[in-house]
């Protein structure tokens, strides 16, 4: 699904130039679940925004699931976001006045989904991650592990092809972080692809293989 040759990413701030990526070729197969690992400042979140078409390359060459995104349009990179990628972040990224079920009602509102669908999928998708009970509460009335779920169903409402999760444990306690990780076991099981960044070596190891990332550069796989 994912096809990347030679990716180059430069950053300029100012006069200085960081080269965030080094040339970094990766092919992650339809089903696969791959995690990412590598030091603070190695390229990660880098590498995840270029795959989730939140950022272009410099140069190379990258082809999602059968499309060279690197010849899109932001039009089209905007409508690849919304409906093939389902993305979760660290610090769970939800916005704080609205409701679990309305945060994950809103990348079906992107996609012009009409309003009676909207809160059956999003609905059904809190109660795969178990928040059935929780469809009311805003973020600040919920526990980390619970927001994070939250962050889950609104990656996984519009039954994207691929997930991409950055450090989706890191701000989690030990049981929290064990149920957000037995759930993208249970996607990996329903074959969903999942691409997930971390620090720590047992949540990697959950994962079918690992791809470590040095500098900007894979250096092992
Ligand atoms: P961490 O584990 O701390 O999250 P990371 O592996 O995700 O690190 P990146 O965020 O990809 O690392 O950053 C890689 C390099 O690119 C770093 O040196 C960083 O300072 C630089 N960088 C990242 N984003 C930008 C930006 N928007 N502008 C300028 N430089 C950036
Ligand atoms: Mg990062």
């Amino acid at each position: 699904i994912i096809e990347m040759t030679d990716v180059r990413k430069t950053y300029a701030s100012g006069s200085l130039e960081v080269e965030a990526l080094r040339g970094v070729s990766l092919r992650i197969a339809q089903g696969e679940y791959v995690a990412v690992v590598g030091p603070s400042g190695s390229g990660k979140s880098t590498l995840m925004h270029i795959i989730g078409c939140l950022d272009v390359p410099t140069s190379g060459d990258y082809v999602l699931a059968g499309g060279r995104v690197t010849e899109l349009a932001e039009t089209h990179l905007a409508e690849i976001r919304n409906r093939r990628i389902g993305f979760v972040f660290q610090q769970f990224n939800l916005l704080a006045s609205m409701t679990a079920l309305r945060n994950v009602e809103l990348p079906l509102a992107y996609a012009g989904v009409p309003v009676a669908e909207r809160r059956r999928r999003a609905e059904e998708s809190l109660a795969r991650v178990g928040l059935s009970d929780r469809l009311t509460h805003r973020p600040g009335e919920l526990s980390g592990g619970q927001q994070q779920r939250v962050a889950v169903a609104r990656a996984l409402v519009t039954d994207p092809a691929l997930i991409l999760a950055d450090e989706p444990t890191g701000n989690l306690d030990s049981t929290a972080s064990a149920d957000v990780l037995a759930l993208f076991d249970e996607l990996h099981a329903m074959g969903r692809t999942i691409l997930l960044i971390t620090h720590e070596a047992e949540v990697a190891r959950r994962a079918t293989r690992s791809v470590l990332i040095r500098d900007g550069q894979l250096v092992a796989s």
